[in-house]
């Protein structure tokens, strides 16, 4: 069913037809984006330029349109491993070099100057960690900055003085939407800028266009939309950010459903950016008010894990035999399961469920232990045949 927003709908036809179809992967690295980067700038009238380079030497980049004086700021995979938001920007930018959106005046870049730094943890991406070359988690680095890739976000935010700046991550996969929601695909924050978690102007600001962003969004995701903790953390960068007075916006892609590559995740960034892009020029954010923000349910931490398994029956022969739920988890990127919980799951939910009534294992099952052998065992017997 088509976006009930005339704008929404069309831009989600435009994507599907004008998205980078190499950066349908998992795991973007330099060599991924290398060849976007270098044909948006050779054919699109977007500014760009080497803005530094990162620990190892490779290039970091930021391009941009217009030249208004409300400014935006996004940057993306400052966490390595987390690049759903760079095959996003990158799908954005060749979206706006190309077509102004309907819900964008004529004169937008008269208005307004969009700054995007795509990849700004190169060294990360090819290692596939979260942390930089040094081991440094940047987004731990916003004080001490001891990374050349934390100091160069510093710089641009210090030297382009953001209205609104975009923080754009990936979560791990076991996040829900509220307790018992759905996985959450797309998460939101307006983090604080001081341990009281005050709400000046900016942050109230960002907290309305991220109001605006979800609603837009609920058609895609009724369920799968969360709203991040907001402790506060002086180390990071969004709340650093957020403290020089730019109404600073987290947006953490997930998981959803048979979507590993987070396809989902990647045109739904796309379609909130462009709202919070226009809402910010149209002033639709001022009809959301606070609650707005707080309606957005919970993103609940180990609100899913990848197999659940039901109703085993474990019969070693010797001892008594029980019946138990099982579940398990993808060692980080191995493909191995390991086992997280074993006992009565309810209120647990698992990305894959699995039903064992009727099937038995003859080993007791042992918490961290490795669960391939009883997955494909189990598989294998409740397929039908
Ligand atoms: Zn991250």
């Amino acid at each position: 069913m088509n976006h009930p927003n005339q704008t929404f709908a069309e831009l989600e036809q435009r994507w599907q037809t004008t998205h980078w179809p190499n950066l349908n992967k998992r795991q973007l690295v330099y060599a991924d984006i290398r060849p976007v980067l270098d044909e948006l700038a050779a054919t699109t009238a977007l500014a760009h330029k080497v803005i530094g380079t990162s620990y190892l030497g490779t290039p970091i980049r930021r391009f941009t349109l217009g030249q208004g004086p409300l400014v935006v700021l996004a940057w993306t995979q400052m966490h390595g491993n987390e690049s759903t938001a760079t095959a996003a920007v990158l799908d954005w930018l060749k979206l706006l070099s190309q077509h102004c959106p309907a819900d964008l005046p004529d004169d937008w870049q008269d208005l307004m100057t969009l700054h995007v730094i795509p990849m700004l943890n190169p060294d990360g991406a090819a290692a596939g960690t979260r942390e930089t070359a040094q081991g440094i988690d940047m987004n731990r680095d916003a004080l001490a900055q001891q990374t050349p890739e934390g100091r160069l976000l510093w710089q641009q935010v210090q030297q382009l003085k953001p209205t609104v700046a975009f923080n754009l991550h990936d979560q791990n996969p076991y996040y829900a939407a509220g307790e018992g929601g759905d996985p959450a695909t797309i998460a939101f924050l307006a983090p604080a800028y001081h341990p009281d978690k005050h709400v000046d102007g900016p942050r109230l600001r960002a907290k309305q266009l991220i109001a605006h962003m979800r609603q837009i969004l609920s058609h895609w995701l009724p369920q799968g939309i969360g709203r991040y903790d907001d402790t506060y953390s002086q180390r990071s960068f969004g709340d650093a950010i957020a403290g020089t007075g730019a109404s600073t916006i987290l947006i953490e892609s997930g998981e959803h459903r048979h979507d590993p590559n987070r396809q989902v995740a990647r045109k739904l960034n796309v379609m909130a950016l462009q709202a919070g892009l226009s809402a910010l020029l149209s002033g639709v954010y001022q009809d959301y008010g606070l609650a707005d923000y707080y309606a957005i349910p919970d993103n609940v931490s180990d609100g899913f894990v990848d197999v659940k398994m039901t109703n085993l029956t474990i019969d070693d022969g010797e001892h008594p035999s029980y019946q138990v739920d099982v579940c398990l988890n993808r060692c980080n990127a191995s493909p191995s399961y390991v086992i997280e919980f074993v006992g009565d799951s309810r209120g647990q939910q698992g990305l894959e469920e699995i039903d064992g009534s009727g099937v038995k294992w003859q080993q007791l099952p042992q918490l961290g232990a490795v669960a391939d052998t009883l997955l494909a065992f189990v598989r294998q017997q409740v397929t039908p045949r």
